[in-house]
């Protein structure tokens, strides 16, 4: 049977790779989007497939998500405000998007008893320095008057929303928790690094190491992040629980530019760059993210296919496609 899958913000970066996957194994795909930081040009090659349907419009119209809700039978929920200086330049907007939205797809996911898989992100760890994360360590958030910590408390909220449905049999929920998923398509725009280094070193311009450049970070293919997604969507024992998503070497920020100038043969230099220069100064970076995916691995039997080096070349040869496109 054909299935109709909804995804919330399937214009983004994740949402229009999961889109295509979904299409090319025969599903009808809806995409709802308000092309924030999503842009239909991340689709518009799948426009002529019948089984898509594009509608710009937003999670936090009741009418819309209502409608689509009632007539899709999967609903894929990544609509969201993403991007650590997207959060600090429009800290209201984003956590009314993260919690008002989210609330709005799960009380339609609970009118029309429909299975929802939610996206969170490793950024709910917090401040945890140890290594690796396992789903049920505690979150370490910073104070309130950091504001990124807002984006975190906020993905948590949902959590801890679509659990609390869960646990009341309305709907099976699934929860995944994105480790700095990277890949054709991410824009450089919001503040995600590896575009942006790869992006400097073709220009040959200095690549900005934020700090010390001693944090690390896991980096995941977006194709693993997508197989991923589907294994646990296609799989309906795996829903009232929360999965780590991401790759497997864990790498300093300097390490990555270093290898992203070995990759790339540029002779940029490296730019040492405090934290107070680019952000406001009461900023706060998480210190070290690796994920445990082995509860993952144990429902799903995923494992990542594709190591760093392959993540660089990949984002290299997709910005080196934009950039000669004025993007
Ligand atoms: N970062 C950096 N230079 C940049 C952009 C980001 O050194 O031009 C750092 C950032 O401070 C963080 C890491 O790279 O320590 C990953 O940043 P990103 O925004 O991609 O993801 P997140 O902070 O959410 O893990």
């Amino acid at each position: 049977m054909t299935q109709r899958i909804l995804i919330t913000g399937g214009a983004g970066f994740i949402g229009s790779h999961l889109a295509e996957s979904f299409l090319q194994r025969g599903d009808a795909v809806y995409i709802l989007d308000n092309e924030s930081t999503g842009t239909r040009r991340n689709i518009e090659h799948l426009f002529s497939n019948r089984q898509l349907r594009f509608i710009s419009g937003s999670i936090m119209d009741e009418a819309v998500i209502s409608r689509l809700v009632g007539t899709c039978h999967y609903v894929v929920h990544l609509a969201a405000a993403v991007g650590v200086q997207y959060i600090l330049d429009n800290p209201l907007e984003s956590i009314l998007t993260n919690v008002v939205g989210t609330e709005r797809v799960l009380n339609a996911c609970r009118d029309f008893e429909k299975p929802l898989f939610l996206a969170s992100t490793s950024e709910v760890y917090g401040l945890q320095t140890h290594a690796p994360l396992k789903e049920n360590d505690y979150c370490v958030l910073g104070a309130t008057s950091v504001s990124r910590w807002s984006y975190a408390c906020s993905k948590a909220l949902d959590e801890f929303m679509a659990l609390a449905y869960h646990q009341k049999q309305s709907f099976p929920v699934t929860i995944g928790r994105f480790f700095n998923t990277v890949g054709p398509r991410q824009s450089p725009a919001y503040g995600m690094v590896l575009p942006r280094l790869v992006d400097q070193a073709l220009q040959n311009q200095p690549l900005t190491v934020y700090g010390d450049g001693q944090q690390t970070r896991t980096f995941t293919h977006i194709h693993d992040a997508v197989q991923a997604i589907t294994l646990l969507t296609d799989n309906l024992q795996a829903a009232g629980d929360v999965y780590n998503i991401g790759g497997t070497e864990e790498i300093s920020i300097m390490a990555l530019a270093q290898r992203v100038l070995e990759i790339t043969g540029s002779s940029s230099k490296i730019k040492l760059i405090p934290y107070s220069e680019v952000f406001s100064k009461n900023f706060e970076d998480m210190p070290r993210r690796v994920p445990d995916t082995g509860k993952l691995r144990a429902v799903t039997g995923f494992s990542p296919q594709c190591d760093l080096n392959k993540m660089i070349a990949d984002v290299v040869a997709d910005r080196k496609i934009k950039l000669s496109a004025g993007r």
